[in-house]
């Protein structure tokens, strides 16, 4: 599929704007972009999509959370349409992650106007504050505020690793903390929200597919297991008196994994991504183990069915190696669908247009899914090489993010010219 003509122009300045945007905060060869939420180099960054938004004769304004608004006026009435993501990166990520659709989207603004007529309903490009948790511990900071669900108080909670609150933080970057939770997208302004990112994982990269139409957004339940055996002189206490935390702790990691692969028909994944083991010595049988489980899947049975099956191996694998285990809860999210409506017509788009693409669910946490909470949302996947992403080795082939670019525009006029 080639660039048409006529609308050529938004998707290699999409280009240009995800190179310009990727020295900022740029490492050393080798390690990527660090552009934390609220610093130097996430300013920059903004200053060079404001540039652009100003240039397409958007207005341009933050919002209390510092999320950057571009508005197209419209000369007519009925809710509009948001595109949006975000521009923080992890420390030493990637140069697409969030920033691809945020030049998207302003691709997107950029091809619409070259082709009259100019649209009839209000198009907005946004950039969502702190979607990445890596500084804040919080994820999604700009979305979650967009949609209400976020307090002064919350703000004030939480700190950076030197102790800047993220209250702090907004009010030096020349946001308004204290007036959190007055404004909210609102369905009488807006009707649609739409999102491209990359996957982030490897599907469509597997698959082939160009483009992946997200259905739901799962959601993490996360724990932590401690289990205490009996601490012991790995040579003096013989094997049939001993108490092995750490041997049973690898019985309930295979079943955290066992859940997992039962429900893997759902899109369900389970994950244990930490294990402490103590005392920690060779000559030492350990005596206490703590394992941190993460469950996430689009069906909240399926997540209850994993934990089910997760504490009833791990009650009966303590029980009979004479350890006690403790289980504390961390969090235990809903999944988000995404809206119907909206992922109907992103289909509808594909087949028209014979785009190679597929309905998945994304393991992964997107601005998309606050926003879902305030007006219908969608969100559209792009390959990335080996699925790799929050790496310096995040890599695209643009040829195969051109085809869910082409979507989205589509997807977008139809709703603005509706
Ligand atoms: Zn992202």
């Amino acid at each position: 599929m080639g660039i048409s003509a006529d609308m050529g122009a938004g998707f290699q300045r999409l280009r240009e704007l995800v190179e310009a945007v990727a020295r900022c905060g740029r490492n050393t060869p080798g390690h990527g972009v660090s552009r934390l939420a609220l610093t130097e180099p996430d300013r920059q960054a903004r200053e060079i999509i404001a540039g652009e938004m100003r240039e397409l004769g958007m207005t341009v304004h933050t919002d209390a959370c510092c999320s950057l608004w571009g508005v197209l006026p419209s000369s007519g009435k009925g809710p509009g349409v948001i595109i949006g993501s975000h521009l923080d990166s992890v420390p030493e990520g990637g140069d697409y992650d969030g920033v691809l659709g945020v030049a998207a989207g302003l691709g997107v603004v950029r091809d619409l106007l070259s082709v009259p007529p100019r649209p009839g309903r209000p198009l907005a490009v946004v950039v969502f504050t702190a979607e990445e948790s890596s500084r804040f511990s919080l994820a999604c900071v700009g979305s979650k505020a967009a949609a209400g669900r976020l307090s002064p108080e919350d703000v004030r909670r939480f700190c950076d690793g030197q102790g800047v609150t993220l209250a702090e933080a907004l009010k030096n970057f020349g946001g308004h903390p204290e007036a959190l939770g007055q404004e909210i997208i609102s369905p009488a302004d807006w009707a649609a929200y739409f999102e491209l990112h990359i996957e982030q994982g490897p599907v469509l990269d597997k698959t082939g597919d160009d483009v992946g139409i997200v259905e739901a957004i799962a959601a993490p339940t996360r724990f932590m297991l401690e289990l205490e055996g009996v601490q012991a002189h790995s040579g003096a206490c013989p094997m049939a008196l001993r108490h092995d935390a750490l041997t049973a702790a690898a019985e309930v990691i295979l079943a955290v994994e066992a859940a997992g692969q039962a429900e893997a028909k759902f899109g369900s994944v389970a994950t244990v991504g930490v294990c402490e083991c103590r005392p920690g010595a060779m000559n030492v049988v350990p005596g206490r183990v703590t394992l941190k489980v993460d469950l996430r899947g689009i069906r909240s049975e399926s997540v209850a069915r994993m934990r089910s099956q997760v504490m009833a191996k791990a009650v009966s694998v303590c029980g009979a190696r004479g350890v006690t285990c403790q289980l504390t809860p961390y969090s235990s999210d809903v999944p988000v669908a995404m809206n119907a409506e909206l992922t109907a017509l992103l289909e509808r788009i594909c087949r028209e247009r014979d785009v190679k693409y597929r309905r998945m669910p994304s393991g992964a946490g997107h601005d998309a899914m606050f926003v879902a909470e305030c007006i219908p949302s969608a969100l559209i996947f792009v390959p990335c090489r080996d699925g790799v992403s929050h790496s310096p080795k995040e890599q695209i082939e643009w040829a195969h993010v051109q085809p869910g670019y082409e979507v989205l525009r589509e997807a977008v006029k139809e709703r603005l010219f509706l």
